[in-house]
């Protein structure tokens, strides 16, 4: 059982950093965004910047007081790039990921909807919407240097939070071109069997190919090799090559043994 978490904008007057918002809140799976007293969500800009999440964006809710907008809420966490003097305590941004996972994975999350609220760009949020919060949750940076761009911040929450109740797949990364990852996964993607771990022998072709020119050019005196064959194997084996970056590298190898005229 999840609960649902709402994200609240409050009096956000760049355009451009409701569209990075809504593109932050939906790479982490994150739809439900509220709006009070913010400029334009529609703008050209925001849409550009949404990057795709315009449905988001025209989903959005509008309301004319934060009060309206986190009235359906029971828990509502303001967030500050300063600590304030508020009666509610403050909290960083992964304890209150924690938190919501345990609320979360009980039955109090039946109907429980949570709201993250964002202040203003220049100004943050006002002491007053601050104490409509039942927690502050402010990310842990540089004291001297505290205040991130507001899109970065709906980011940084959104992922925590993603970690913490799982609103994305967890540990199952799609698969990177050449590269194995273990684990199943639904999102498994085929691979080319050119993009798949080179094969033991095709491995062992290149090391003695490596050798060769090793020797060849000086670098390795075959008399007293010492650890480096072994160095320069453990190293291509912890991440085998596939097949193809393979080829690559065998390419390179045969034009350092012929290398063009002239040059
Ligand atoms: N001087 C303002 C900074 C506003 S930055 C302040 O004290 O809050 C705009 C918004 O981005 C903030 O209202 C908050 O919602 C978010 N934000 C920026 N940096 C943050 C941080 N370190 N921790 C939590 N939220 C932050």
């Amino acid at each position: 059982m999840n609960v649902e978490i709402v994200f609240v904008m409050v009096g956000t007057t760049h355009t451009g950093n409701l569209g990075a918002a809504a593109r932050a809140m939906k790479t982490m799976g994150f739809m439900k965004l509220r709006l009070v007293d913010t400029c334009s969500h529609l703008s050209d800009e925001a849409l550009a910047r949404s990057s795709g999440a315009n449905d988001v964006l025209k989903e959005a809710q509008k309301f004319s007081s934060l009060s309206e907008a986190i009235a359906d809420c029971r828990t509502v966490i303001g967030t500050s790039a300063r600590a304030r003097q508020l009666a509610v305590p403050l909290k960083s941004c992964r304890d209150i990921a924690d938190e919501l996972a345990e609320l979360s994975a009980s039955d109090a999350a039946q109907n429980h909807r949570v709201a993250m609220v964002f202040g203003q760009e220049r100004s943050g949020l006002s002491n007053e919407s601050l104490d409509l919060c039942t927690r502050l949750l402010r990310i842990p940076c540089n004291p001297e240097f505290s205040s991130l761009n507001l899109g970065s911040a709906v980011q940084v929450v959104a992922y925590e939070l993603s970690q913490a109740i799982e609103s994305v797949p967890q540990g199952a990364p799609v698969p990177m071109p050449g590269k194995w990852k273990g684990g199943s996964s639904e999102q498994a993607v085929e691979l080319d069997d050119d993009e798949k771990p080179a094969t033991s022998a095709s491995m062992e072709h290149f090391f003695e190919h490596l050798d060769r020119v090793m020797i060849d050019t000086g670098f390795l005196n075959p008399e007293n090799p010492r650890l480096l064959r072994r160095k320069i194997r453990r190293y291509f084996e912890s991440n085998r090559p596939s097949t193809n970056e393979l080829s690559l590298f065998r390419g390179i190898l045969s034009a350092t043994e012929n290398p063009k005229s002239g040059q």
